[in-house]
């Protein structure tokens, strides 16, 4: 066993890691963590696209405090408290009215829950028992979080393999916009937007217009296949079709939403409005486990008529802490106009990236958003085959990036398609990354893959 490495045979911790004997950290500093073996690591992907302020930050730590010394813990269903009610106001008052309310957890995993708990229960107070909309559509190559609900709404086949047949049934699924794999050669933007909504459309005709609650997306697709942007105009003409049917649209906006594409909600640039969105991941910045789904206008309106209260509550729900926590990272954000340097920065990575990766042997597609960016590995660049998973292609490059001389993190994925396509590995520094380490990342990045 190297040094500085827990062995997992050895450790009473239970947890998903992706290596037998995974690093130890011992401190966390800006954009570097520091292991026990003395390694200093460049985090490329603020871990899995979270610690968007990068590590330590006196003002989030001194909040977090004052938050702990006023109210560390008040039930929530009895009780509310400044942090929680500044927050849901702060989110709410980011959509510019257009959302009307927000419930906040723990994690991506339970708001994807609760979205899709809180879309059945706006239809079961709306509709008779006779006709309710109990079905959702989700996407192929996608992935929504890892309890069973979650995990059926993800298309990511080899998280779900262990768990099929899967515990929810009501979710059918539609391609995923993917103009790498998914457009063809005579196809435009255009063309491929409407082949997709019209497969949308075909897919509420076949299991019924009137039994679909929603359509599910990740607006830029994260560990399915490694930060996947929709082509321009596409969730403009899913949502049409949403709205043919009277479905709610649902984005995902867990690992690309708050300020990781640019823009704090990444449906600010698709021009459409989501009935529901979750959030998670940048929301905390990773000072605290934080999550949260927002509901608009038309959902609230139809529970104040109704039963008044969403039917749903979790002992965590609107914690103090992760409040204050959450509460600071987004003043930081907006105080630091961070989201100009993640649209000039992500501008500047993507340029490196092209211009550095697209040429070396293997790299099938390099693709992203912001501070978001994806490299799909195939092995062929030609036919596009993509390699067998059990190469584990995508995580040899993370593990190689680890070691000396790089010293990089990358976040590795695969065996999201089919069991196959999806080897990838993602870059997602965080909001004030320089120009500096944008270009050192780009040359580790490419001297690791070159190896
Ligand atoms: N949704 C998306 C788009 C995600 O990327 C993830 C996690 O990566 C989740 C949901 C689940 O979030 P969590 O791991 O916090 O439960």
């Amino acid at each position: 066993i190297l040094p500085g490495r827990i062995k997992q045979q050895e450790s009473a911790l239970l947890h998903r890691s992706l290596h037998k004997a995974p690093l130890e950290v011992v401190s966390a500093s800006g954009h570097y963590l520091t292991t026990a073996d003395g390694r200093r690591i460049l985090d490329s992907t603020c871990g899995a696209a979270v610690a968007c302020l990068g590590h330590g930050n006196e003002r989030v730590h001194a909040a977090i405090l004052k938050q702990l010394n006023t109210v560390a813990y008040a039930n929530s269903l009895i009780f509310t408290s400044t942090a929680p009610e500044e927050l849901s106001r702060f989110l709410v008052d980011s959509t510019h009215g257009h959302m009307a309310r927000a419930y906040i957890l723990s994690s991506g995993s339970e708001a994807m829950e609760t979205a899709m708990k809180l879309a059945r229960q706006y239809f079961m107070e709306k509709s008779t028992p006779e006709s309710q909309r109990i079905n959702f559509i989700a996407r192929r190559e996608s992935y929504h979080g890892t309890t069973l609900g979650s995990l059926s709404m993800g298309g990511h086949v080899a998280r779900r393999a262990l768990f099929e047949p899967m515990l929810l049934k009501n979710v059918t699924r539609v391609s995923q916009c993917n103009a790498y794999r998914g457009m063809s050669g005579h196809e435009n933007t255009e063309s491929y937007v409407a082949r997709l909504a019209q497969e949308l459309d075909d897919e509420f005709q076949r299991i019924g217009p009137d039994t679909v609650c929603a359509f599910v997306a990740e607006p830029v697709v994260g560990a399915a296949t490694g930060c996947v942007p929709a082509v321009e105009g596409y969730f403009r003409a899913m949502r049409e079709v949403c709205d043919r049917y009277g479905a709610l649209l649902i984005l995902d906006e867990v690992m690309s939403g708050m300020g990781r594409c640019g823009t704090l909600h990444e449906w600010e640039q698709e021009e459409v409005v989501p009935d529901i969105q979750t959030m998670a991941k940048g929301l905390g910045g990773g000072f605290a486990p934080v999550a949260a789904v927002m509901l608009n206008h038309r959902i609230v309106d139809q529970f104040i008529k109704g039963s008044g209260i969403p039917s749903h509550g979790m002992t965590y729900q609107a914690h103090p802490v992760a409040c204050a926590a959450a509460l600071e990272v987004q003043r930081i954000v907006q105080e630091e106009d961070l989201l100009a340097n993640v649209r000039k920065m992500g501008t500047l990575l993507g340029q490196l990236m092209h211009e550095q990766l697209d040429d070396l042997p293997y790299v099938g597609n390099v693709r992203g958003k912001g501070l978001f960016w994806g490299v799909e590995f195939v092995r062929d660049k030609v036919s596009k085959e993509p390699f067998d998973p059990t190469e584990g292609v995508g995580i040899g490059i993370h593990e190689l990036a680890l070691e000396e001389p790089f010293s990089l993190s990358l976040y590795p994925g695969a065996g999201s398609v089919d069991g196959r396509r999806g080897d990838h590995i993602m870059l997602a520094p965080a909001y004030n990354v320089t120009e500096a380490e944008v270009r050192h990342i780009v040359d580790l990045t490419a001297a690791t893959i070159k190896k």
